[in-house]
């Protein structure tokens, strides 16, 4: 009876407090970070916008929400829908989040080679997984033509199509470009980040560019294996992927609808070597105690060299994409350095955090 009392006692009142609206209202408005020894050392204001907490994890939890937002918005996506999408990393976890916050479906088609730790987090967060077979994007066969076909023979279910749907792009346009913006007073000389869908360079850079009337320089920071920054530096020409990174999530063989006319407006392009960004991931750890993943560290290392070819007094903005918590087997272990010829790269002194 006591108990049956106190259940009557709990009444839904009006919500005033400033709660955000669930996991949805939690993506985006991340702190912006001033990496101070880094700042430092080059006489520059280096600021990296901490996506790694974002309520999934990462970036891609913009992305995910903004492709969702524009289904819906479309009336391609009603209730009870099918989110459909080919990827193997982070916009898989963000949509998985997204889906089950909004009561949709989640269903990711991804390579067969991908670890089973990823397969297993994509279920536990309620979405099914076709791990199909490994090939190139030009067989029907590959993941992302698997995603299409099964979002094309089901009734409202929508492929969110990360790498050519728009609805990424504007996502950073609409959130990621003005947090930044209004978290550097407006001061901001230049914006410099890896791209992988495009979605976050050409979002965040576009509205930087239109709101500081071009004053803003945007840069794109390039894994080895990708074709992007021979492309800016060639004036147009696309070569054949050849070589690879150890950096996840970026890197790109094509000229996505995300990044689209808007690598015409980059002011300029740099390449960085994974031992650069591996020794940025142990350096961020032990001067900041920021625990990040290669992306983000070689977007880091970007930032430094930009602000040594733009000169002392700049502020210079960067992403820390995610966290190291995904990649911690093989960042932080001994072996799989070695395997990767990158043992050399951790400075001496920092070895130790290589406990795994
Ligand atoms: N870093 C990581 C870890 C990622 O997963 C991604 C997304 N592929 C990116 C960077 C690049 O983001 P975008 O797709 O917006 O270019």
């Amino acid at each position: 009876m006591f108990a049956a009392a106190l259940r009557t006692k709990v009444v839904s009142r009006a919500f005033t407090s400033r709660a955000v609206d669930g996991f949805t209202g939690a993506v985006g408005n991340t702190p912006l970070i001033h990496l101070k020894k880094w700042s430092e050392k080059t006489g520059c204001n280096i600021v990296g916008k901490a996506e790694f907490q974002n309520p999934g994890g990462s970036v891609k939890d913009r992305a995910a929400l903004g492709v969702v937002r524009d289904a819906e918005e479309r009336g391609l996506l009603r209730p009870g829908g099918t989110v459909v999408e080919g990827t193997a990393g982070n916009t898989g976890i963000g949509l998985a989040h997204v889906c089950r916050a909004k009561g949709y479906r989640c269903v990711i088609f991804m390579p067969n080679t991908q670890s089973q730790e990823k397969i297993d987090l994509l279920r536990m967060l309620g979405a099914e997984v076709f791990p199909v077979p490994a090939v190139a994007y030009e067989n029907p066969a590959n993941y992302n033509h698997q995603a299409r076909d099964f979002a094309t023979k089901l009734p409202n279910a929508v492929w969110t199509d990360q790498f050519d749907n728009t609805a990424n792009a504007k996502a950073h346009y609409l959130s990621t470009g003005p947090e930044i913006w209004e978290q550097t007073n407006g001061e901001l000389d230049a914006f410099i980040c890896a791209t992988g869908t495009g979605g976050t360079l050409a979002g965040t850079g576009k509205y930087l560019k239109e709101k500081s009337k071009g004053k803003t320089q945007v840069w794109l920071a390039d894994p080895p294996g990708s074709v992007l920054h021979s492309y800016i530096e060639s004036g147009g020409k696309l070569k054949d992927r050849s070589g690879g990174s150890i950096t996840e999530g970026i890197g790109q063989g094509r000229i996505t609808n995300n990044l689209g006319t808007f690598v015409k407006e980059l002011d300029g392009s740099l390449t960085i070597p994974d031992e650069k960004s591996v020794a940025m991931v142990y350096d961020l750890l032990d001067t900041e105690g920021i625990y990040i993943g290669a992306s983000s560290a070689l977007n880091v290392v970007a930032a430094v060299e930009l602000a040594k070819l733009l000169g002392p007094g700049k502020t210079i903005a960067t992403i820390l994409c995610d966290g190291a918590y995904r990649y911690q087997s093989r960042l932080f272990s001994k072996a799989w350095l070695k395997a990767k010829g990158l043992e050399d790269a951790i400075p001496e002194h920092l070895k130790k955090y290589a406990v795994l």
